[in-house]
């Protein structure tokens, strides 16, 4: 695993012009997430979408807050269960020098806590960044019902990080299909831009 983090490491955009390029693909990726998400998203109502809208601006918040606070990467997240956020937590990946405390799993402990329970059925959570195979086994572990994410794999890879190289070592997602839907992408994209730009440590 650790050939995968130097390979990346080297590819991170850590100068000026690689910087720069980075937001550019970013900017594309952002006037192109409407056909992409639409393409990808499942069918919702007009109240659904609003709501919806709204936890995922919570999860925006919450990854805002993270870096905001150099805790670590841009990924927030928030669980809801009948139309109650009952967890949330943003990556504190650097502040707990935890590679594990992701931003899903950081919401699972709080929802986890805040619940007294370990089963989190009848939970949806929704996500700044698709998860990486680790968030994406500690959501089914906890029985969340599904997963709304903002950007996805390619995203995150595109702002430095490596969940694409583990996902090979599973074979790929397409079998969450149904699980994992992308939601939001373009208010995701611009908390990636901003992150991009910013003082961070990356990991
Ligand atoms: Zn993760």
């Amino acid at each position: 695993m650790d050939s995968f983090g130097k390979k990346k490491r080297t590819d991170l955009p850590k100068n000026p012009a690689k910087a720069l390029l980075a937001s550019v693909i970013l900017l594309f990726s952002m006037l192109t997430a409407a056909g992409c998400a639409a393409a990808k998203e499942e069918p919702r109502t007009e109240l659904s979408v609003r709501a919806q809208n709204a936890y995922m601006q919570l999860a925006i918040d919450e990854a805002l807050e993270g870096i905001g606070l150099q805790h670590g990467g841009p990924f927030g997240c928030v669980i809801v269960r009948d139309g109650k956020v009952v967890g949330q937590g943003h990556n504190r990946v650097v502040k707990d020098n935890d590679p594990t405390c992701h931003g899903e799993v950081a919401a699972i402990r709080d929802a986890g806590e805040k619940l007294g329970t370990f089963d989190l059925s009848g939970c949806e959570l929704y996500t700044t960044g698709e998860p990486c195979p680790m968030c994406l086994c500690a959501c089914l572990w906890a029985n969340i019902d599904k997963v709304y994410y903002g950007c996805t794999i390619e995203d995150n890879e595109l702002i430095g990080f490596r969940d694409e190289d583990f996902d090979e070592l599973f074979g790929g997602r397409d079998a969450f299909a149904d699980y994992l839907v992308c939601i939001d992408r373009e208010a995701c994209l611009a908390l990636f831009d901003a992150y991009l730009h910013m003082e961070r440590t990356n990991y």
